[in-house]
């Protein structure tokens, strides 16, 4: 199959590429992945939505993809996303002080909840999901390659790069460097011995502030405080590490938030740009970044309680994939406003669509159900949109226009929908089949069911209708058959 041509905004240049893949028909993405000591909010997965969204269209216009999307489980400190990162306590250490835990049992229990709410808003799986301690080597590799060249140099604290060495350290930012100065805090007066505020860590010993750190390795860097170059990574690092491991020195997209251009990818492309020694154009071809989540028209955040996770959205009682289609309603570069009315909005549109796809699915023989084509110019459109820099709001604007068009026979409307399905991601088929499984029931339902399941056991029969009626009056209704209890929403 030829591959249809897509455009995407490109950070670095500032303009729209169209996409040339290094190898012909295949695309390597790297997508900046979270940090594992906490629940992801729904601003993290509006980010991995539009990661998904990418690569679904990507398979719908006939290329190959490989995902790789990383876990930081070390070296994330607090001030990094401010560039003021050397004073910063870790995180991991924090969590570790939080659940009395240990920073590996830490790290998996925040992975297993991420994978399991990534899978909910049904998220291809990426190819790649390593955790940044499982490549400390290609991380001390890239820094001794620095080292060696010139672009980085150790004092007794740290190693750090130096980013007058590289003249295109801006580049995708377009910040002037004396600007990026005056908006440091207080971080770089930690190390007297570092040459210049803007420089960054490469590598911190186990020394100074970071003394206690948790997860620390033995490396070849020397430092009069420690011994056998005891420290850990810095965060930057990592992804340049992890990038090359999967990807190589060069590849075609890297994708994340918008918060990581003037830091975390900008110090990403000089590290990577100098120790590969390839232009910083090289490195990654197509620099994606998404715009942020807010609630309520402010920054979400966690002492507000606005900071909402998928476990909310569930035991409010929403159908997680209309957190999916919410997102759908708005281009990836533009922020988005979440509110539980806008979500409960998305909810309606879904059930909409999944009854029209119902009533369609009606009309159609069962013996005409094998061969259904879908539309051939809609199908265009909307590929074409797609491609188009990942316009998801033309595209499901266009499936709303596509279902009223009164010329499509319902057999072509509902293949359509399917066609378009492969990139909505909405479970549109599975959900005309499957309804039940579909909808994840809220843990308040579930503690309820359980109860009556107690109840029945001590064949307690009024406590047992008590609690059907419940059950029913927060809006799902119970079944009892012979393999037990069964809900679903109404
Ligand atoms: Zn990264």
């Amino acid at each position: 199959m030829k591959q249809k041509p897509i455009t995407l905004f490109n950070t670095l240049g500032k303009q729209k590429n169209l996409l040339e893949p290094i190898k012909t028909g295949y695309v390597g993405i790297y997508h900046c992945g979270p940090t594992v000591y906490w629940t992801q909010h729904i601003g993290n997965m509006r980010s991995v939505v539009i990661s998904d969204l990418l690569v679904r269209t990507l398979h719908i216009s006939g290329y190959k993809t490989t995902l790789v999307r990383n876990y930081t489980d070390v070296g994330h400190l607090t001030g990094d996303n401010i560039g003021d990162a050397d004073q910063g306590e870790d995180r991991m250490t924090k969590a570790v002080q939080r659940e009395q835990s240990t920073p590996d049992e830490i790290a998996q229990k925040y992975i297993d909840v991420f994978q399991k709410d990534i899978t909910t808003l049904n998220t291809l799986p990426a190819n790649h999901t390593p955790r940044a301690t499982d490549h400390i080597s290609g991380m001390i590799t890239l820094t001794q390659q620095l080292l060696d060249t010139g672009y980085a140099y150790a004092t007794d604290y740290a190693i750090y790069f130096s980013v007058e060495k590289f003249p295109e350290y801006t580049k995708l930012s377009g910040q002037k460097l004396e600007l990026q100065k005056q908006g440091l805090g207080h971080g770089d007066v930690a190390d007297t011995n570092k040459k210049h505020p803007q420089d960054f860590s490469l590598w911190f010993f186990k020394a100074g502030a970071h003394a206690n750190a948790l997860q620390t390795w033995e490396s070849p860097f020397s430092s009069s405080l420690v011994k056998n170059g005891e420290g850990f990574p810095g965060w930057h690092i990592e992804c340049s590490a992890m990038s090359k491991h999967f990807l190589g020195t060069t590849f075609d997209i890297h994708m994340g938030g918008i918060e990581h251009i003037p830091i975390h990818h900008t110090n990403e492309i000089a590290q990577s740009a100098c120790a590969n020694q390839v232009p910083h154009t090289e490195y990654a071809h197509i620099w994606m970044h998404n715009e942020h989540l807010v609630t309520d028209n402010k920054k979400m955040s966690k002492s507000e309680g606005t900071a909402y996770t998928i476990q909310d959205i569930i035991d409010r009682g929403f159908n997680p994939l209309s957190l999916r289609y919410f997102f759908l309603q708005a281009h990836y570069q533009s922020k988005q406003n979440f509110t539980w009315e806008a979500l409960q909005a998305s909810e309606t549109s879904l059930q909409k669509l999944y009854t029209t796809a119902k009533t369609l699915y009606k009309q159609i023989p069962w013996y005409k159900r094998l061969f259904m084509k879908p539309h051939a110019q809609y199908a265009h459109d909307f590929v074409s949109f797609l491609g188009d820099n990942i316009d998801t709001p033309q595209s499901l604007a266009l499936v709303w226009n596509m279902i009223k068009d009164d010329s499509l026979s319902p057999s072509e409307k509902y293949a359509t929908l399917i066609y378009t399905d492969q990139v909505l991601g909405l479970h549109i088929h599975q959900h005309i089949t499957a309804k039940e499984k579909s909808v994840p029931i809220p843990k308040e339902i579930l503690e309820l069911v359980e109860k009556r399941e107690q109840a029945r056991a001590n064949k307690d029969w009024k406590e047992s209708d008590r609690l059907r009626d419940e059950i029913q009056n927060k809006g799902y209704e119970i079944k009892d058959t012979s393999d037990g209890q069964q809900i679903h929403k109404k």
